[in-house]
């Protein structure tokens, strides 16, 4: 706007214009402004601040492109402003109305497009403030709930195989503990008859190394009665039973229980089916069958996994 405000009053020809006329298409200091305003001849001209105002465009939108004039009608058959040449010659016989008549018109229209814009710009900033609060909200809390609901599930199926596993390995050390206390047991008993055939070796090395004839004969008499009398070494013990694992049993309580969770679900679904309309309710069907094919194929898959003689049981 630097070039405006350099714009001389075209009255005075020596302040700053600080207005502008659209009809003397003039720049006014504000002392001219008030001697514009007070000529009969130019009370109905428009002076506006200049710096409100885009005086390179002005000139070409007040006058007639064709003619290079201003433009002083509205021609209402091709709904364009229009210079005087323009009605005698391109618009001849055309309807002509005044400018500020349409304009009155246009003022209005341009006033209800500011109130739809207004509207528009609301609804905009509404819906930005709707996503913001309501849908990232609404995305954030369903994505959390989404994510416990899968945490619970992990939770429920972990917690199911570390209580069987748990079963299985307390099986295990309790038939440990078993075995280990009858071997106990067993090395007890060993000692003592340890104890005895020791007590009868050095009895004998002892004997061995009496000179006196009776004494000797009537030593190992009593000897050899003790060695009718001893405990025959005990039989080494079988190895201890080891309950044995099969780890498809694992498997197969682990499937039998995800398809009971599964069946519960069926039965969910089944029942809020019911009370549907029966248009929703085949949609249902539809889920329906496609847990019931699942837990199917668990089921055969759990059937493979075993071996035939189980398959009898
Ligand atoms: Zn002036
Ligand atoms: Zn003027
Ligand atoms: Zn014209
Ligand atoms: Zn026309």
């Amino acid at each position: 706007m630097a070039q405006v405000m350099a714009q001389k009053c075209s009255l005075c020809d020596e302040n700053n214009g600080t207005n502008y006329c659209y009809e003397c298409q003039h720049a006014l200091c504000t002392a001219c402004r008030s001697k514009h305003g007070k000529i009969p001849a130019l009370s109905g001209h428009t002076v506006a601040d200049i710096n409100t105002i885009d005086l390179s465009t002005l000139n070409k939108r007040n006058q007639c492109d064709t003619h290079n004039k201003e433009m002083l009608f509205y021609c209402t058959e091709c709904s364009n402003l229009i210079c005087s040449k323009c009605v005698t010659s391109t618009h001849r016989s055309h309807a002509i109305s005044d400018i500020c008549d349409v304009v009155e018109e246009e003022r209005e229209n341009a006033k209800e497009n500011l109130q739809q814009m207004r509207l528009k710009t609301e609804t905009i900033s509404s819906l930005q403030e709707k996503i913001r609060r309501e849908h990232i909200e609404n995305l954030h809390a369903e994505s959390k709930k989404c994510i416990e609901h899968i945490e619970s599930v992990c939770k429920d199926l972990h917690s199911f195989i570390e209580a069987q596993g748990s079963v299985k390995t307390t099986e295990v050390e309790d038939n440990g503990n078993i075995e280990k206390s009858n071997f106990e047991s067993f090395l007890k008993n060993t000692d003592l008859v340890h104890k005895q055939y020791v007590h009868i070796l050095s009895e004998l090395e002892n004997l061995l190394l009496e000179k006196h004839d009776i004494t000797f004969y009537s030593r190992y008499k009593s000897i050899k009665s003790d060695i009718e009398t001893l405990i025959s070494i005990p039989e080494e013990p079988p190895f201890a039973r080891v309950p044995s694992f099969d780890d498809e049993v694992l498997y197969k309580e682990a499937m039998e229980y995800m398809g009971s969770k599964m069946d519960k679900r069926i039965q969910k679904i089944q029942g809020n089916s019911s009370k549907r309309s029966r248009n929703k309710g085949r949609s249902n069907q539809k889920v329906v069958r496609r847990y019931q094919g699942r837990t199917e194929k668990i089921a055969v898959r759990t059937h493979k996994c075993n071996s035939p003689e189980r398959c009898r049981d």
